[in-house]
C-alpha cells in the first residue's frame, strides 16, 4: 500500500515527480481524490515502461507498440525474454504528476505570505513571499532538489536567496547541503486536510533564530495592489500619527501598528517622515558623514524597502539609490499631509529664501539640514544608548506664481498682502511699517500656514519703526517703489 499523502513530499524531489496508475491503485481510498480536488496532482502522459506479469520475475521494460493484424489499432506490450511477453492495459500506463506550481501556491496560501511571488528557475526555484514570524519580516523561498549534484547551480542563479536580509528556504524533504538560510522540510511541517494545505507556523516561528530589539508586528496590514501597479501609482501622505495611502481609485489609512512600527520613536517612521518633508529624495551624502554612518543609513533605507514592500505588494524596488551620490530617491510619491503649502518643511525661517523672479514668479528655496538619528542599543547594557548623527544637506527649491501662493486675485492681481511681499523682496528684506500693520500681520499668518512654521517670519524694530524678513530676500525686478 503507498500513503500518497506521505509520499507526496518525497515524490516532489524526484527528476520526474509522477504516481504510476498502480500505486494510485494501491493506495488508501480518498487520498487521490483529495490530491487531485487540492490541484496537486494532474494527469501527464502515459508511462513508456511497465512491469512485466507475464511471468513471476517482476522486471521492468520498455513498452512496445504492437499493431493488432485484425483490428490494425496498436496496443501497448511487454516483452518478456521468458516466454515472450504479454499484453498490457492502457488504463496501467496511465500517470499522475505532482504540481510543483500548485504546491508553491497552496504553501504560500498556508502561510499567508504576502508580496509579488514568482517563479525564480522554473519547476526548481520559487520565491512565495513574505510575512513576519519571530520578531522579523522573513522572505520564503521553495526550493526543490535542494540534495541533486546541481545544487550549487541553484544558489548562483538565484541570487535573491543570498540578498534577502532573512530569508526561509522551504523544501518539500531533502534540505539543502549548503546551510545558506534556516530550511525546513514540509514533510515535517505541512499537513493535508480536507480541503487544503495546512503549514505548521508556530513550529516555523520557535524554530527560526528570533531578532532581539524588534518590535513584534502581529497585525502587519496590507494593501490590495491591482496586478499591474507600479510604485509610480501609490502616493503616500504621511500625517502626524498615520499614513494615508492612495493608488488608483482604492484609500486607505495606515496607524503605526499596521506598518509593524513600534510608534514616533521608530528609526523607520522617523525616515519615512524625513522623505515626506524632501519630498522623496534624500540629498547627496555629506562628507561630514562617517563611513559608519552611511552604512546604518544605508540599513536603514534597506529595512524600510522591505517594510513598505511588504506592506505595499508592488513589483520592484520602493526607493532606488541616486548612483554615485549617496542620496535615495523615492519611486512613489510621498508628501507630509498638506493639501497646500510647501513640500518641505523648514526648521527655522533662516533656512529659507524667497526670490521675486524675472517673470513675476516667487522661488523660495529651502535648505533642509536632516540629521538621522542612528540609535544602536548595546546588547549588554540596554541603558546605554549610542546615538550618532549622520548630517545631511540639501536645497530645495519651488516655484509659485503669486496666486498658488494665495496672494493674488483670480485675475491675478496681487493682494495687499502680496504687494507687501514683493516689497520685501524688493528692497531686500526690509519695510518700514508700523509695529501693527494689518498687512504685514495677514501676510505672516499666510506664509507660516505655506512653511508650516509656527515662529514668526518678520521681526519689528521699535526703535526704527522696521520689519525685516529672517528669510533670505531678494528680487530679480527693479524696486517699483519710490522712496
Ligand atoms: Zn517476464
Amino acid at each position: 500500500m503507498s500513503d500518497l499523502l506521505r509520499e507526496l513530499w518525497s515524490r516532489a524531489e524526484c527528476e520526474e515527480p509522477v504516481f504510476s496508475a498502480e500505486e494510485i491503485e494501491w493506495s488508501p481510498p480518498g487520498q487521490f481524490e483529495l490530491l487531485c480536488d487540492l490541484g496537486l496532482l494532474k494527469e501527464t502522459d502515459r508511462a513508456t515502461w511497465a512491469r512485466c506479469e507475464a511471468c513471476g520475475d517482476g522486471h521492468v521494460e520498455n513498452v512496445a507498440w504492437v499493431q493488432n493484424a485484425t483490428t490494425g489499432r496498436s496496443a501497448p506490450f511487454v516483452p518478456c525474454p521468458e516466454n515472450g511477453g504479454a499484453a498490457v492495459s492502457i488504463e496501467r500506463l496511465r500517470r499522475w504528476a505532482i504540481d510543483l506550481d500548485a504546491i508553491a501556491q497552496a504553501t504560500r496560501r498556508a502561510l499567508g505570505l504576502i508580496g509579488n511571488d514568482s517563479a525564480l528557475l522554473p519547476g526548481r526555484v520559487w520565491f512565495l513571499g513574505r510575512r513576519h514570524v519571530a520578531g522579523r519580516f522573513r522572505d520564503f523561498f521553495f526550493v526543490l532538489g535542494a540534495a541533486r549534484e546541481d545544487e550549487h547551480m541553484l544558489w548562483d542563479r538565484c541570487r535573491q536567496i543570498e540578498d534577502a536580509p532573512s530569508p526561509v528556504i522551504l523544501v518539500p524533504s531533502q534540505t539543502p547541503s549548503e546551510r545558506r538560510a534556516p530550511a525546513f522540510r514540509l514533510a515535517d511541517l505541512a499537513s493535508i486536510t480536507d480541503d487544503r494545505i495546512v503549514v505548521d507556523l508556530d513550529y516555523l516561528g520557535e524554530a527560526l533564530p528570533s531578532e532581539r530589539g524588534v518590535t513584534p508586528a502581529k497585525t502587519m496590514a496590507s494593501f490590495r495592489v491591482p496586478a499591474d501597479a507600479t510604485w509610480a501609482d501609490l502616493r503616500l501622505v504621511v500625517r502626524e500619527h498615520t499614513i494615508v495611502a492612495r493608488l488608483r481609485d482604492r484609500e486607505q489609512e495606515f496607524g503605526f501598528e499596521d506598518l509593524g512600527l513600534s510608534g514616533i520613536d521608530d528609526r523607520l517612521w522617523q525616515l519615512l517622515c524625513s522623505f515626506a518633508r524632501l519630498g522623496g529624495q534624500t540629498p547627496a551624502r555629506s562628507r561630514t558623514v562617517s563611513e559608519k554612518g552611511a552604512a546604518t543609513f544605508r540599513k536603514q533605507v534597506s529595512d524600510l524597502r522591505q517594510r513598505l514592500s511588504t506592506v505595499f505588494p508592488i513589483d520592484g524596488e520602493p526607493i532606488r539609490a541616486v548612483h554615485g551620490t549617496g542620496g535615495y530617491r523615492c519611486l512613489f510619491q510621498i508628501s507630509l499631509d498638506r493639501t497646500d503649502g510647501f513640500p518641505v518643511q523648514p526648521e527655522r525661517w533662516e533656512e529659507c529664501r524667497f526670490i521675486e523672479l524675472p517673470d513675476g514668479r516667487i522661488a523660495i528655496s529651502v535648505r533642509t539640514k536632516e540629521v538621522f538619528a542612528t540609535r544602536t542599543i548595546s546588547e549588554e547594557t540596554a541603558r546605554r544608548t549610542d546615538l550618532e548623527a549622520a548630517e545631511r544637506y540639501g536645497v530645495r527649491t519651488e516655484e509659485y506664481d503669486l496666486r498658488a501662493l494665495g496672494l493674488a486675485d483670480q485675475s491675478s492681481r496681487p493682494t495687499a498682502e502680496g504687494r507687501t511681499l514683493l516689497e520685501f523682496l524688493r528692497d531686500g528684506g526690509k519695510l518700514a511699517r508700523r509695529g501693527d500693520d494689518k498687512d504685514i500681520l495677514r501676510l505672516a499668518q499666510r506664509l507660516r500656514d505655506w512653511m508650516g512654521l509656527d515662529a514668526e517670519p518678520f521681526q519689528f524694530t521699535r526703535s526704527r519703526t522696521l520689519w525685516s524678513t529672517l528669510f533670505e530676500s531678494s528680487s530679480h525686478r527693479k524696486s517699483s517703489r519710490r522712496s
